[in-house]
């Protein structure tokens, strides 16, 4: 059977690490891997999780099944978080293996229910393509950011969801886009959201860095306008960058709907999918979520470090914008936008001399991840930087 296989490529952003790892230059500079990074280059384990894992090493007595849906008191802190209150619409959840895993039973209840259309904005996270177009959607694209302008696309963007077909599925990003950094104003949140409950589309909303943006609620607000105004709508959850518990696989998919009774129906739709896949979540990283929302003081600690490594991010942007500000006119957008990437307009050529030369690793694409910055480095990567952006 296996030779009837062609053999897959790497997966580029992992195939990056490799070359990364194999440069021997000391003052070599990581651009690329998703993951957020201190000053010292590290991903730590966040003290409140550590507190967490300490207490649920003394008091967790059993290793048995967590209920299909997974933990319902993860799910409720979890939706209390990201959905909060007030929006009218009913909410329920299921745990999945990371914000992937969400994405993944989001897209199969989509095919099952829905269009089986899902519109994607140009460029996104590329394994958005991948995880729909493994479950069959038929993926259409519209316009959300113009690289060379540093401009989100708005006005092409509601053209084409103007025009989108009743029922489609739309996926968003909630926050800190992956990979530019771009965010919509409040105004054109509530211009899409209007547009979205016209147009009867259910928004497929990805939440995969709460608290790297603006701040923990404020990263959420446009998510919230969404539902408010949406019948339907998919929330899928990623806790691996707002917690850094990437490895934990922690997650959730939630629908959200006019009654408690509709979203309980596509729940156990979902419930359904994941069965037939991977049966189960794992228990370990919502059990440290659970813990450390439903304890005061671990809640509090988890708040201040994550506003401590948002507070380094936008330090690093405003530290990068100034030092491009005098070679590239668009270097202010950088300090304005959003999460841990922007997408840098660089040619392929010139990304890979910037490793050859200069040891600077990023993805073809020119997407950086500002996280894997030093200060100290930043005069340099912008002296290198400035001859190909000007
Ligand atoms: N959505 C976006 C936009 C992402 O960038 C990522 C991770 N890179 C995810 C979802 C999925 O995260 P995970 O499966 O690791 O929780």
């Amino acid at each position: 059977m296996f030779e009837k296989l062609a053999s897959q490529p790497n997966d580029p952003l992992l195939a990056l690490i490799g070359l990364y790892n194999a440069d021997h230059r000391a003052d070599k500079i990581d651009l690329g891997v998703g993951v957020y990074r201190d000053d010292l280059g590290r991903t730590p384990v966040m003290r409140s999780v550590k507190a967490a894992e300490r207490e649920l090493l003394e008091k967790q007595d059993s290793k048995s099944y967590v209920a299909p849906e997974g933990d319902r008191v993860f799910l409720e802190l979890l939706w209390d978080l990201v959905g909060g209150k007030g929006h009218g619409k009913f909410a329920a959840g299921v745990q999945t293996p990371g914000g992937s895993g969400a994405l993944r039973l989001a897209s199969d209840l989509i095919a099952r229910a829905g269009s089986g259309r899902l519109h994607l904005g140009v460029p996104s996270w590329p394994n958005h393509a991948g995880i729909f177009g493994a479950t069959g959607l038929n993926v259409e694209t519209y316009p959300y950011f113009d690289v060379p302008t540093q401009d989100v696309r708005f006005a092409s963007m509601m053209k084409a969801l103007s025009s989108a077909p009743r029922g489609d599925a739309v996926l968003i990003h909630a926050s800190c886009h992956n990979p530019t950094g771009a965010t919509l104003t409040s105004a054109q949140w509530e211009e899409l959201a209007a547009v979205i409950a016209e147009r009867r589309l259910v928004p497929l909303i990805d939440s995969a860095y709460q608290g790297f943006g603006a701040g923990i609620e404020e990263d959420v607000a446009g998510l919230r306008t969404i539902i408010a105004a949406a019948p339907e709508a998919l929330i899928a959850v990623s806790c691996s960058k707002s917690f850094g518990i990437y490895r934990e696989r922690t997650g959730a998919i939630f629908a959200v709907a006019e009654s408690q009774e509709q979203a309980d129906i596509a729940r156990s739709n979902l419930v359904t999918m994941a069965r037939t896949s991977y049966s189960m979540p794992p228990d370990h990283g919502a059990a440290v979520v659970r813990t450390i929302l439903s304890t005061d003081s671990l809640r509090q600690d988890w708040i201040d470090e994550l506003n401590s490594m948002r507070d380094r991010l936008n330090g690093l942007r405003r530290e990068l914008a100034a030092a491009l500000s005098d070679g590239w006119q668009l270097a202010p957008q950088i300090a304005d936008q959003q999460g841990m990437f922007s997408l840098l307009p660089l040619k392929e050529a010139d990304v890979l001399s910037l490793r050859k030369e200069h040891g600077i690793y990023m993805p073809t694409s020119g997407r950086i991840n500002i996280a894997g910055l030093k200060s100290e480095d930043i005069p340099r990567v912008a002296r290198v930087l400035k001859p190909l952006l000007g």
